[in-house]
């Protein structure tokens, strides 16, 4: 980069204050591993957030909310979501996402931001039905899902994301992530974040993200509507049939489009089945 100007603002008015202006091209900077590493060289200030208060994690309102700020790093939502009811998902998608040394750096804010198509974290956040808390001039909540579609266009309007939130699940909501990759420890080729509550042998509160198959990980609402309030077990078939259907991965030097479906496939059965606790 070549900066010119560095701030650290004290508060969020601030902060949009300095986003806001026309001149000099101006980002957020949160952890700094992507805009340190790949950022566009044409940034000429920066606006540090880190003095801003958000880096918390809370529960909050009713009903439960938990409210993520958008500067807690990866390494954190590792230590403090591990043992979260039908939460610890996001704990574990986060520590896949790289070295320790970049989640105490990198924040879920800025995995947000860059998220690609495979990102661990991005698909868990997903199928935990999360939205993001938004600063503009007013303040408005943006689910995630619409936030990946129209990223470019939000990001054009200089806002500053503050938070990222989910509504606390029943205590028997079982949440599981799935992946696979070149090796134990590697970036995921085709990843996979299921959740549901189950009562009687009947699913419910459904939720399936997958990530690998599309330019951002999406959620897979159709599979989640045909499996919802059913046995899952007579269902699944034909729903992972019709979902596959209806995707359109891009092959890469990683994994063709074939191999993607394919995983797809094994992955959704096996999180689905483990997250409704058919063996
Ligand atoms: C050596 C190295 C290895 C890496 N390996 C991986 C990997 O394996 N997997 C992976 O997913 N990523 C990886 N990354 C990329 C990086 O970890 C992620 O992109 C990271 O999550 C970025 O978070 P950050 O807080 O550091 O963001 P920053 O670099 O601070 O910001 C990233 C972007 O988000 C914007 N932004 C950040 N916060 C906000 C906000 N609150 N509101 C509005 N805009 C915001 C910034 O303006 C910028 O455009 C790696 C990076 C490095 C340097």
């Amino acid at each position: 980069m070549r900066l010119k100007e560095y701030h650290k603002p004290a508060t969020i008015d601030e902060a949009l204050e300095l986003l806001r202006r026309n001149s000099p091209r101006t980002a957020v900077l949160s952890g700094g591993a992507w805009l340190n590493a790949d950022g566009p060289n044409e940034i000429e200030a920066v606006i540090d957030i880190s003095d801003l208060g958000l880096n918390k994690i809370v529960r909050t309102g009713s009903p439960l909310l938990m409210r993520i700020g958008t500067s807690v790093t990866l390494q954190t939502l590792v230590d403090e979501l591990k043992d979260a009811p039908g939460l610890s998902v996001i704990a574990t998608s986060a520590h896949a996402m790289a070295a320790l040394n970049i989640r105490n750096q990198a924040t879920i804010g800025g995995a947000i931001v860059t998220a690609d198509s495979s990102s661990p974290l991005v698909t868990a956040l997903l199928a935990c039905d999360a939205e993001l808390v938004i600063k503009a001039a007013e303040e408005r909540t943006v689910s995630l899902s619409a936030f990946l579609s129209y990223r470019e266009r939000i990001l054009a309007e200089k806002v500053l994301i503050t938070a990222i939130q989910m509504p606390v699940p029943s205590a028997d909501t079982v949440a599981v992530y799935h992946r696979v990759a070149r090796t134990p420890r590697d970036y995921p080729i085709v990843c996979v974040a299921a959740r549901c509550a189950v009562k009687d042998g009947i699913a419910g509160n459904m939720r399936v993200a997958i990530g690998g198959v599309a330019p951002t990980p999406i959620r897979l609402n159709l599979l989640e509507f045909a499996l919802e309030k059913k046995p899952v077990n007579a269902a699944l078939n034909e729903a992972i049939n019709a979902a596959i259907s209806r995707l359109s991965p891009r092959g890469d030097w990683l994994g063709s489009a074939e191999y993607r479906l394919e995983m797809a496939r094994v992955l959704i059965r096996r999180a689905v089945l483990e997250a409704a606790r058919i063996q």
